[in-house]
């Protein structure tokens, strides 16, 4: 069993004395800053003057500035930007003021994993991985709980760096629920074959694979919409809940029985194969390079898949058939920084 660290195991007058910067006041950035401030820290925020985020950290009470100005200023400095910005930020407006004894921390490891960041050996490197987002790190906080973490040190001349982690941890709730100490690697390695063999990329061509047959074979599109994609949420809910026994219990035998038999036949040895291929291709860096290089040519690829897929049938279904849902209240236009 992996080791768990609870409120006892984290001391904040540890990063109590510190000069903390959140850099980005996004989704985990605005979380982070706002448990850590309220948890007594010393922090300040960046983001890009002008922009949404820039108007709510003002709104929010924070002090707040530019990269340049907070990371100059702050001993502890967490990149929580978008994780294919964050090298150009980081060579032009973080690294020119680290100082030895400082302290890097990330969110996600992809940037220090694959050597796109390699910070000064005389500063530290950690990080903080709340396994929720950030309106969730903030909710549970307020309401005195919070959302399990996993940390991890890259690098530590200082000596304290786990303490830090740990205390940065307890600063925005995730003690309080329990965090798990891992590696930049592994926690980088799951988390990208995660979003792409299950998460992300095959849970959206099984959608997509099924409303096609459906629609192939003659159904309407909206009954093939509602069975393929709508009622995904109701299983994913169950399985979050309970596990995959809570779905079995759940839905009805027939349902149980014709998916206990069937799954199989759609993860086969061959899928299995393909995801062993997918986790090597993670691990080997090759879909890292790839990512790399497609962001360096400004995105080409990444625009014609976004527009394929939203000029896909279901996705013409779908918006046709969620203003009758009156619980939704999802906006149909992508946020800000989604283009
Ligand atoms: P986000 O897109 O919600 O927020 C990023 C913020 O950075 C925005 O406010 C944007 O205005 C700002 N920004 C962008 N470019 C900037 C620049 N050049 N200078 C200053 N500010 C700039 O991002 P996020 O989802 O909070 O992700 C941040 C980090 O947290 C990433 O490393 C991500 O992998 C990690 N993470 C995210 C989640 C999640 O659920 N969203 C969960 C765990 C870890
Ligand atoms: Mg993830």
């Amino acid at each position: 069993m992996t080791s768990m660290y609870y409120d006892k195991d984290a001391d904040l007058s540890v990063l109590q004395p510190k000069k903390i910067a959140v850099l980005g006041y996004g989704s985990q950035g605005h979380a982070h800053a706002l448990n850590l401030s309220d948890s007594g820290m010393n922090v300040r925020v960046a983001d890009r003057k002008g922009s949404k985020a820039w108007e709510q950290a003002k709104n929010d009470g924070l002090e707040l500035g530019t990269v340049d100005e907070v990371s100059q200023w702050a001993d502890v400095i967490m990149v929580l930007l978008p994780d294919q910005y964050q090298k150009e930020v980081y060579d032009s407006q973080i690294a020119p003021h680290l100082k030895p004894g400082d302290t890097l921390a990330f969110a996600h490891g992809f940037n220090i994993h694959f050597k796109q960041i390699v910070p000064p050996s005389e500063v530290n490197v950690m990080m903080i991985a709340p396994k929720g987002p950030g309106h969730l790190v903030r909710r549970t906080y307020q309401d005195g709980k919070g959302v399990p973490c996993l940390f991890a040190v890259h690098q530590d001349p200082s000596g304290e760096t786990k303490a830090l982690a740990l205390a940065w941890a307890r600063g925005i709730g995730g003690t309080r629920a329990g965090v798990i100490e891992t590696t930049f690697k592994d926690e980088t390695e799951t988390d990208l074959f995660g979003e792409q063999a299950v998460l992300c990329g095959g849970s959206a061509e099984l959608i997509k694979a099924g409303f096609e047959t459906l629609v192939e074979a003659g159904y309407p599109p909206e009954l093939a919409y509602f069975e393929c994609l709508h009622e995904m949420k109701l299983i994913v809910d169950l399985y979050y809940e309970g596990g995959l026994s809570l779905m079995n219990y759940s839905v009805s035998d027939t349902a149980e029985y014709g998916g206990m038999t069937r799954g199989s036949r759609i993860i086969t040895d061959e899928t299995r194969a393909e995801m062993k291929k997918m986790l090597e291709d993670v691990q080997s860096g090759a879909f890292a390079r790839e990512w790399i290089e497609e962001n360096a040519q400004g995105q080409p690829r990444m625009q014609q898949l976004r527009a394929a897929t939203r000029s896909h049938g279901i996705e013409e279904v779908g918006a046709r058939l969620r203003p009758m849902m009156s619980w939704l209240n999802r906006p149909e236009e992508p946020r800000e920084d989604e283009e």
